[in-house]
């Protein structure tokens, strides 16, 4: 009797995972990924299609489409809960999967549930993101909520689309700690100059507390007028692996091995920014991992299904980050090194436009 693999999610590992299957198909497994939407949007390029450089279909992968191609059943639903000692899975419309393995790759949440009935938008789940940007970049005066990598490129791409169509306006950032924390306070400084030259309103070290349908208030009383409120502060988890009692972080995210199999189950596997590694619990949620942990997590899932011994993935030391500062210029972070420049854009571009051609 053949086995089930449930593939949860469309992230950057499980897209690496369909890929390979195209080209290496898995004999006497039955295939389903659950996802939500029909597509997946690469956040590499929220910042240039936000500023209007690339279109929709350049954002996105159809999975659907990349489903059919590798053979794997396509289901669109959103996982719920996982019922681990009978092997099965939940869905949010109580449609229940049975499974011989299963992988996650749900990414993380960001909006803290406090502020679920407000009018701030996250983008997360990233197939939220084409509706809720075209919608904030028209505003005269948006809020982006998160100093980090995150906010700062959207608050640039935002600002630069206003200058592009001419729009009035002026993008507000409101941060609870210093930009870009974590990095070395010399590039800290150096995006807040930048922020602030090309006319976006910064607060530091400022907590939202309430919001508000025009304004918002922070933990030093101050009110900031908004016209819209994109939250963009750290990775939070998905509340299915707490509803499920697997072993997770202090956040709820799933704890798992250097194989990328969750603590105390070895069929259930996870990718991205959803787990976190025990061996390395201070590595960023940041999308290169994920796509580093693509080709591990297939050759495991593999062997899992084989009885062969599995491999451990390894984190790099240092990653690099090119974020978008508008017309075409880019902002390259490795390490303690820093780079602003037009060829750091192209950089960029090339390298997220070679991403997509693999699964487009
Ligand atoms: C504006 C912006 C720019 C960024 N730029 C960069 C960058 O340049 N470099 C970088 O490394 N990182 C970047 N990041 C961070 C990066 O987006 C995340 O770290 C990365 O997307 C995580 O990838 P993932 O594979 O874990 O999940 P995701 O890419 O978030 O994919 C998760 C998938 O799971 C699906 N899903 C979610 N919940 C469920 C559920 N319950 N059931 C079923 N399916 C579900 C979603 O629909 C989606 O298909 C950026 C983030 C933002 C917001």
């Amino acid at each position: 009797m053949s086995k089930r693999l449930l593939l949860v999610g469309a992230g950057h590992a499980h897209l690496e995972v369909l890929r390979q299957l195209k080209e290496e198909s898995m004999n006497d497994v039955d295939i389903c990924l659950i996802s939500p939407s029909d597509y997946q949007y690469y956040s590499g390029m929220f910042s240039g299609y936000t500023e209007g450089l690339y279109s929709k279909e350049e954002t996105r992968v159809n999975i659907r489409k990349l489903a059919k191609e590798t053979g794997v059943h396509f289901i669109r639903k959103m996982a719920k809960k996982i019922l681990p000692d009978h092997h099965k899975l939940i869905c949010m419309d109580g449609a229940v999967y049975p499974f011989d393995v299963i992988s996650f790759d749900i990414g993380s949440r960001s909006l803290p549930p406090d502020f679920f009935n407000s009018v701030a938008k996250s983008i997360k789940p990233n197939y939220h993101f084409i509706d809720y940007i075209e919608e904030i970049r028209q505003t005269s005066q948006p809020l982006i909520v998160g100093g980090g990598a995150a906010g700062t490129e959207l608050a640039l791409s935002i600002q630069a689309y206003k200058e592009r169509n001419r729009l009035p306006g002026q993008v507000r950032l409101i941060t609870s700690e210093t930009i870009l924390p974590g990095s070395p306070s010399w590039i800290s400084n150096k995006m807040k100059d930048l922020l602030m030259k090309k006319g976006i309103q910064v607060w530091e070290n400022e907590r939202v507390q309430e919001v508000e349908d025009h304004y918002i208030k922070t933990d030093f009383g101050n009110k900031v007028r908004h016209t819209g409120v994109l939250w963009l502060g750290g990775a939070l988890s998905d509340q299915i692996f707490r509803r499920s009692g697997t072993e997770v972080d202090e956040k709820g995210f799933a704890l798992v091995r250097s194989t990328l199999q969750f603590h105390n189950y070895d069929y259930l596997f996870g990718a991205g920014d959803c787990v976190t590694m025990s061996d390395h619990p201070e590595l960023p949620k940041s999308g290169v991992y994920a796509v580093k942990q693509g080709p591990v997590l297939f050759e495991n899932l593999k062997n899992y299904l084989t009885g062969e011994p599995l491999t451990d993935y390894s984190p790099q030391k240092n990653a690099m980050y090119i974020l978008s500062t508008g017309r075409k210029k880019g902002f390259l972070i490795y390490g303690p090194l820093v780079h602003h420049s037009h060829r750091a854009w192209k950089v960029k571009n090339k390298i997220d436009r070679e991403f997509m051609e693999k699964y487009q």
